[in-house]
């Protein structure tokens, strides 16, 4: 299903030369924070004035185009995790006349939810959690996400390197959601910007999808990582193995085992962090594997790839 989101049209909604112009449908309608969002660019009428080239950002981020067909063009987007109200995405679309067509479309969020919601996790952990750090590890910490963020905007730089679904790291049962409250000994600290999976230690992590290896280090907080950029702005992290069985520069191929689980980092027991970034934006990685797959990449639609980021 894709819902209109707010349309509005290059500042008329008939151009100057006389022509209906494009549509910009969003999906789901009203994103909740850390979404990923499908985005379609649609003719005004069948066998309109043909788009060569189609660009765009939202939230700061380029967006990447591909078309899938019957004059459609495709892109997935990332909404911030502190994103309030509504977010505008814009994107350029150049015609084969020669002319173009701005059109933009207003996504609108959810009220956010009460402080304190029914339900939120409440941890009584070891003092060492929650004990101020230290200059040097502060410095670490932040030296290590900044590692992270370059990562997600190096991913802009490549085509998707992915043509099927995201497939989840672990079969396992997911013992905490994305985007979740945390109460440390009492106090919010921090929502969780990941999906956890049950595993002990050993058991095996498998790549979601299609990529190349980004980085594979021992973070102060996540402990030993792997990163995957798969390409058009998505990268994969995957936090507190026991053990890498990858390098950086490897290609992956989807479902290859790229680690094991384990309890290294800054965490309580063993279990799977798996996160995503569209860009620097982090975004919930099981929207990944609902929203991205096979509808991005167009399998099956007759339109051409590669020439759709308008660069
Ligand atoms: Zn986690």
């Amino acid at each position: 299903m894709i819902y209109a989101a707010g349309l509005i049209a290059s500042g008329a909604l008939v151009s100057a030369s006389g022509a209906q112009p494009h549509r910009l449908l969003v999906t789901p309608e009203r994103p909740e924070p850390g979404s990923v969002v499908r985005l379609s660019l649609q003719p005004p009428v069948a066998g309109a004035d043909a788009p060569v080239s189609v660009e765009g950002r939202l939230a700061g981020e380029p967006l990447h185009f591909i078309a899938a067909g019957a004059g459609i063009w495709r892109a997935i987007g990332g909404v911030p995790v502190d994103a309030v109200d509504s977010l505008a995405a814009r994107v350029l679309v150049r015609l084969a006349s020669g002319r173009t067509d701005t059109v933009r479309a207003t996504l609108r969020l959810p009220p956010p939810p009460p402080r304190r919601a029914a339900g939120t996790p409440r941890l009584s952990v070891d003092d060492r959690f929650t004990r101020p750090l230290d200059a040097a590890t502060t410095a670490r910490i932040e030296r290590e996400g900044n590692l992270a963020r370059q990562i997600g905007r190096r991913a802009h730089d490549s085509p998707p390197l992915w043509r099927v679904a995201f497939l989840k790291p672990r079969t396992s049962r997911v013992t905490s959601r994305f985007g979740t409250g945390r109460v440390f000994n009492g106090t919010v600290t921090s929502r969780h910007l990941g999906v956890d999976f049950r595993g002990a230690v050993g058991s095996r992590i498998l790549a979601a999808n299609r990529g190349v290896v980004a980085l594979v280090d021992d973070f102060f907080l996540a402990g030993n990582v792997v990163y995957i950029d798969h390409g058009a702005g998505i990268v994969t992290g995957y936090f507190h193995m026991s053990k890498t069985l990858v390098a950086t520069g490897d290609t992956v191929a989807r479902g290859d085992v790229i680690g094991l689980v384990g309890a290294t980092g800054r965490t309580t027991g063993p279990h799977l962090h798996w996160t995503a970034r569209y860009g620097e934006l982090t975004v919930n990685p099981l929207d990944l594997v609902a929203r991205a797959g096979a509808w991005y990449t167009g399998s099956g639609a007759a339109g051409s790839r590669g020439k759709a980021n308008g660069n």
